[in-house]
């Protein structure tokens, strides 16, 4: 473990907030001991249910993982909720926003919240989602809820940690229900219709209906789309209901397993193309790949011969 701070690793499995908030540190920043402290917990995690939560700001996710949080808490152990905004340069701790909206569920013990943002990740912001939430998973949170913003192809990176995906959606989005569309349906195993207590939410779920319909799915579960108010906390138990339901699905489909190992590829992969870049960069040293750099910026050698060169040093 991390020599600045024996014991946190016992104090975090504790339960202890400050200690889990430490650990997280270390592992999300790269800090001394980060490999260490990964490769302990490993062997700990895939326990926990990990729920994604994505969509467009302002559709009321924050809100709506709020509620989620309470809920799980009455009849889960402990629960921790990860916020993910690319577009956001804050990170670690929580911020203003997070106080604010846990504000009642501040003294909640069991509840642990963190933020992240897109800077300052070796190995990208989806690497260290992914790595923050198998800690989180080892240190024995038995529900782990992923709020990412945005309908992009960075997000759906980032969901890619999930077990069960949820898309948000609100009533009347019009031309944004088209950008949904474009890619993002395939990634969502239920699909929410938050402020239904607005007009326009029955033809928002018919809209994305027809759109379901259209598309084709890779498996034979069908997103279920359910209609909720998270500020008064209604038809959250449906939705509950439907991740319930969509994590029964994917534990005898295999679907689950098939994630998981998908994302265990991701993993080693990066590590053994970043390994490999190490390795041949330690070989012909700088020198030889910035002397490589220099003839392809002269136009005295095409980028592929260059690399053929450096690759038969
Ligand atoms: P996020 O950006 O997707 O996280 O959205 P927030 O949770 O911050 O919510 C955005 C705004 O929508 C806030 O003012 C919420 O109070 C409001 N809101 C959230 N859920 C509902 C809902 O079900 N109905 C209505 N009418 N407003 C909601």
């Amino acid at each position: 473990m991390t020599t600045a701070a024996p014991g946190l690793l016992e104090r975090a499995r504790a339960g202890e907030k400050r200690a889990v908030a430490r650990l997280l540190s270390v592992v999300e920043n790269d800090e001394p001991g980060a490999a260490e402290a990964v490769s302990a917990l490993y062997p700990l995690t895939g326990h926990a249910q990990i729920v994604g939560v994505t969509g467009p700001p302002g559709g009321g996710k924050s809100t709506l993982v709020n509620r989620l949080a309470g809920a799980y808490r009455e009849h889960t152990g402990r629960v921790a909720v990860v916020a993910v905004d690319p577009s956001s340069p804050f990170t670690g701790g929580a911020l203003l926003g997070d106080r604010i909206r846990m504000r009642d569920r501040f003294l909640d013990e069991g509840l642990f919240i963190r933020s992240m943002a897109s800077r300052g990740h070796s190995g990208g912001l989806a690497r260290a989602t992914s790595r923050i939430v198998n800690v989180l998973d080892a240190l024995g949170y038995g529900v782990v809820l992923v709020e990412t913003v945005g309908v992009g192809q960075e997000e759906v990176a980032l969901v890619r940690v999930a077990d069960t995906v949820c898309l948000v959606t609100v009533p009347g989005l019009g031309d944004d229900i088209q950008a949904i569309k474009a890619g993002v349906l395939e990634i969502a195993d239920v699909l929410v219709v938050n402020k239904a207590d607005r007009p326009g939410a029955d033809e928002t779920a018919r809209d994305l209906s027809q759109m379901l319909k259209l598309g084709k799915s890779r498996t034979e579960w069908v997103p279920p789309i359910v209609r909720t108010s998270a500020s008064t906390g209604e038809g959250v138990d449906l939705l509950i209901g439907a991740i319930e339901k969509h994590r029964a699905w994917s534990a005898t489909s295999g679907e689950r397993e098939r994630r998981r190992r998908e994302a265990a590829r991701a993993e080693v992969e990066q590590l053994l193309r970043e390994a490999l870049v190490r390795r041949l960069r330690d070989r012909v040293g700088s020198d030889g790949v910035e002397r490589a750099v220099a003839r392809v910026a002269d136009r005295s050698i095409d980028p592929y011969a260059a690399v053929e060169e450096l690759l038969r040093e």
